[in-house]
């Protein structure tokens, strides 16, 4: 094969006159004459010129929208408005054809909906190029953020008998046949004889066993995919989804939300530094997308105005208890506007409770503490109060949640009296339970959500547009 040079490098290197080979997916051929050439390297096509002239009219036929191909040519200053240079063909040659009559993805806007059910060729629009190159960019500003601190990327198991949350949202793990599987005497299926020896699942969260490493390597992060069989047809929930989840020895709550901050700011940083032409897209695509909306429910930024919004504020920190005294006073409670009232201390937070929290009342995102033990997990914390436990969310324009996390609770009798209320088998956690016994320390961890980070960045409107191959209720395509 002959070299080829990617259209980013060529455009980046600022050379003119020079001989060159591309390859690409045309995006459109106008006129015989100009083919919009893009490899995916970048948002900006390549204007190809051909000269039609002196090009065999069966070649000129196959160069259609979605065909591959190989183009060799002189590299020279654009005569035409749009692009700085062109690439003047002296040889083209088709990689692969592409039927202009059964192609999908015509050179017109697609719907978003339309374009999820084609999701093989998606990847082929401006819009999802832009997208899976910020959320590439995303991923290696988060191991960079960490491998720069001196974390551990540890690998905890994707397959597990435990249910860290205690939710029962998972999906079972097994080679039984299913319309058969073994019983016992009592009638019930027969877990010993499965794989495993016992019931498992998918995990819905590495963190447990992310508490194991920091109890030894101090500051561990996985970055893996989590699955949860909830059946929340949102557009903030996928039941397979990335999660990266710090845990950190000798941090305590505040440490932790310092780091939380710290990371979301870097990463944001990061990423406009190195994808400046995909969000400029991105931020020009959804002013347009707004256009369509009454003027009171455009957001007041742009998405690019937002992101640095983000770096420049300090987020809005918080107690449970004073975001509950906020919301009961707002003006869509009292004009019971909100589908869910606050009335009194000791209820969950809604998403739009969270929204307005962050959208209407501080305009910037807010980290939310100690929250009421009833509603927070097992290994969280407790308080001196008796009532709350040191947990942290970290709540987003547009999004609500993406950082959950917390304080761990290091007293093995706090931490079993717990399980006992609650009611989790404190045999099954034996292991979870020896770091409490053998050299246990105050430690601290949160799980950030890759997709909602993904989502906030690009300004997409739902979580199903920024993984590549969605995962939902009732569909697993591709
Ligand atoms: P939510 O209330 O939004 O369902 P959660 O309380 O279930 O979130 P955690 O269990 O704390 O979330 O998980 C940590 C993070 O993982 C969340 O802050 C969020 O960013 C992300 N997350 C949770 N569930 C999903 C999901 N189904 N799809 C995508 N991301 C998710
Ligand atoms: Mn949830």
């Amino acid at each position: 094969m002959s070299p080829r040079t990617k259209i980013k490098a060529l455009l980046e290197s600022g050379k003119t006159d020079i001989d060159v080979t591309v390859k690409g997916w045309v995006r459109t051929f106008r006129n015989n004459q100009f083919i919009a050439l893009n490899d995916g390297s970048t948002n900006s096509n390549l204007q190809i010129v051909v000269d039609f002239e002196n090009t065999d009219p069966a070649l000129l036929k196959r160069i259609s929208t979605g065909a591959a191909l190989s183009v060799s040519g002189r590299l020279v200053e654009s005569l035409g408005k749009g692009q700085s240079v062109d690439v003047k063909a002296t040889s083209i040659e088709i990689l692969g054809d592409s039927d202009p009559e059964k192609y999908p993805l015509q050179p017109k806007k697609h719907s978003l909906e339309f374009l999820r059910e084609i999701a093989h060729l998606r990847f082929r629009t401006n819009t999802f190029g832009a997208i899976f190159r910020v959320r590439n960019t995303l991923s290696f500003a988060v191991h960079t953020f960490f491998q720069e601190r001196g974390f551990v990327y540890l690998h905890t198991p994707v397959i597990t008998a435990s249910d860290a949350e205690g939710a029962g949202e998972t999906f079972h793990v097994t080679n039984f046949d299913l319309a058969n599987p073994p019983k016992t005497e009592t009638g019930e299926v027969d877990f010993k004889q499965d794989f495993f020896g016992r019931a498992t699942n998918l995990t819905v969260s590495g963190q447990l066993e992310g508490e194991l490493g920091a109890m030894a390597l101090s500051d561990i992060y996985t970055f893996g995919p989590t699955f949860r069989a909830e059946n929340s047809n949102t557009t903030r929930h996928l039941a397979e989804f990335w999660m990266i989840e710090p845990e950190m020895a000798f941090y305590d709550a505040k440490d932790n939300a310092d780091l939380a901050e710290a990371l979301l700011k870097y990463v944001i940083s990061y990423v406009l530094d190195k994808n400046k032409e995909d969000l400029e897209f991105l931020s020009q695509r959804l002013l347009d997308e707004e256009k369509q909306k009454p003027q009171n429910e455009r957001s007041e930024m742009t998405l690019l105005e937002k992101l640095q919004f983000c770096l420049n504020n300090d987020f809005e920190r918080l107690t449970y208890t004073e975001a509950i005294d906020i919301l009961k006073e707002s003006t869509p409670n009292k004009k019971k506007k909100f589908q869910y009232l606050v009335e009194g201390w000791g209820t969950d937070l809604q998403s739009e409770h969270e929204r307005y929290l962050v959208e209407k009342h501080f305009k910037k995102p807010v980290i939310l503490t100690d929250y009421p033990k009833e509603i927070k997990s097992f290994y969280m914390r407790q308080n001196d109060d008796g009532k709350t436990v040191a947990a942290m969310d970290i709540l987003f324009p547009g999004i609500g949640e993406i950082v959950g996390g917390s304080q761990r609770e290091e007293r093995l009798d706090k931490l079993e009296q717990r399980m006992d209320e609650i009611g989790i088998p404190k045999e099954e956690l034996w292991w979870y339970l020896d770091t409490r016994r053998f050299g246990g320390c105050p430690h601290s961890g949160f799980g950030l959500g890759f997709e909602r980070l993904v989502l906030f960045v690009t300004g997409m409107g739902n979580i199903r547009d920024v993984i590549p191959f969605p995962r939902f209720p009732k569909n697993a395509e591709f």
